[in-house]
């Protein structure tokens, strides 16, 4: 047990809990489980609200002294993923055996647990969120027993973006693929005045992995960035202008500290993610939001942060616009749909940030816009709810696995509850 200050990445958070515990084996993990009456695990804290946070009385468990376990099975194309491991590391050792993972965030310094638990995406119209790559999901249950749920259970869809609400999440099991090749192009000026949705749906479908970047402080986007398979036909791009050099998503941030652009082939996990894992992702100094929208609405939505583009640009750094295929975990917020996510890195400053969350969650209210749940949100709990049709799935999933709320913190009450 260890009584120190822990903070999330950004800094924003303190998590409030009676004890840090750094188990060292999967026994000593199961035995402080079955002996607790509150926990909630910390992945690498990379989350900008409380989800982690177990509360005063609380024990906040970080995995990151298990033993890394990456397990490549290549025949069977599948990895087995011990719950504190974050994906460079991932990602490195996958690659190592020639094998890849279908797609990455805009970042692989994040756990692979933490990410999948609240519905982290990359981009790609034909890309699912992280989540979708997950095959079995092992558990430590509040009662210290293991539990394995797999695809085909009828558990699973609750199991994976699951707010680290049923239990420790000890391993994963995830699809792979084979090594891949990928080229990063990077254009600019891609002007919104005339975009219809027919052009928007050919730009996002332009290369395997597609993201607009915009600060808002002009109509349109500054930077459009394709993410090219070698396997995969070379765009004709016609719809902006090659950039001139290399660029980073945040105005006035290093480009050395992003991925190969100018189409330099390279490893899928040198290119997916936006950031390389050696260097601070994004700024370093922000918060982030983020409303995933079903895809049909991504014009009309862009109209609309357009229209409000005065009231957003003054606290923002960047946005990044994606596509997210829909997926099947009852609480992903892009289950069942195609969906438009709208990312925003904000200052650092919350109390200049949040009044302009709270406007901007009004301008896409029509939408049905889900929060990202690892990132600052305002909607109200009844909203969000009504946003989540399996919801009444997960809330009998949880008290069949979490009886007695061990696993249960203000967040996922918040969530849960009413
Ligand atoms: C710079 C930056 C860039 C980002 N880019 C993206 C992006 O491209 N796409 C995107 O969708 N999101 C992005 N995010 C958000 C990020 O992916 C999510 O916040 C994600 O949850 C981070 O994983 P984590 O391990 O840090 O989670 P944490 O914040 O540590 O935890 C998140 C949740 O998972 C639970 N959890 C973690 N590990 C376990 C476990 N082993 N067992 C049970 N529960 C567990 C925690 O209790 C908590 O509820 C970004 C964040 C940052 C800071």
């Amino acid at each position: 047990m260890t009584d120190i200050t822990v903070r999330n990445w950004a800094g924003n958070i303190t998590y409030t809990a009676k004890e840090l515990h750094r188990p060292r084996s999967l026994t000593a993990l199961r035995a402080l489980v079955a002996d607790s009456a509150r926990v909630r695990v910390l992945g690498s804290g990379h989350s900008f609200n409380a989800i982690a946070e177990p509360g005063a009385e609380g024990v906040l468990l970080s995995l990151a002294d298990l033993p890394t376990e990456v397990d490549v099975d290549a025949a069977a194309r599948t990895v087995r993923v011990g719950g504190g491991v974050r994906y460079a590391e991932l990602a490195r050792r996958v690659h190592a055996r020639g094998l890849a993972l279908g797609n990455m965030a805009s970042l692989p310094h994040i756990s692979v647990a933490g990410s999948v638990a609240t519905g982290t995406h990359g981009s790609g119209v034909g890309n699912g969120p992280l989540s979708s790559s997950v095959r079995e999901v092992e558990l430590v249950t509040a009662d210290g027993a293991a539990v394995t749920v797999a695809r085909g259970d009828e558990r699973f869809g609750g199991a994976v973006t699951s707010l680290g609400a049923l239990g420790v999440v000890t391993a994963l099991t995830l699809d792979l693929e084979p090594a891949y090749v990928v080229e990063q192009h990077v254009f600019t000026e891609l002007p919104l005045e005339g975009l219809d949705t027919a052009t928007f749906e050919t730009v996002m479908a332009a290369a395997y992995s597609v993201s607009l970047f915009t600060d808002w402080r002009a109509p349109g986007f500054r930077q459009v960035w394709l993410k090219r398979r070698t396997d995969q036909p070379l765009p004709e791009f016609g719809y902006a202008v090659p950039a001139a050099e290399k660029m980073h998503p945040v105005p006035g941030m290093p480009a050395v500290n992003c991925t190969e652009q100018f189409g330099v082939p390279g490893p899928w996990h040198e290119r997916l993610p936006h950031f390389r894992a050696e260097f601070t992702p994004s700024s370093g100094a922000e918060l982030q939001s983020e409303y995933l929208m079903p895809r049909r609405h991504a014009l009309d939505a862009l109209r609309a942060l357009d229209a409000i583009r005065q009231v957003v640009a003054p606290v923002l750094q960047t946005c990044e616009i994606r596509t997210v295929a829909a997926d099947e975990q009852w609480l992903s917020p892009s289950y069942g749909r195609d969906t438009v996510a709208a990312h925003f890195t904000w200052i650092e400053d919350g109390a200049a940030v949040l009044p302009v969350v709270r406007r901007l969650e009004e301008a896409l209210a029509p939408f049905d816009a889900r929060p990202h749940w690892g990132k600052v949100f305002t909607t109200p709990a009844a909203d969000l709810r009504a946003r989540y049709p399996r919801l009444d799935d997960f809330r009998a999933l949880v008290r069949s696995l979490d009886p007695g709320g061990t696993f249960r913190n203000r967040f996922v009450a918040d969530v849960l509850d009413g």
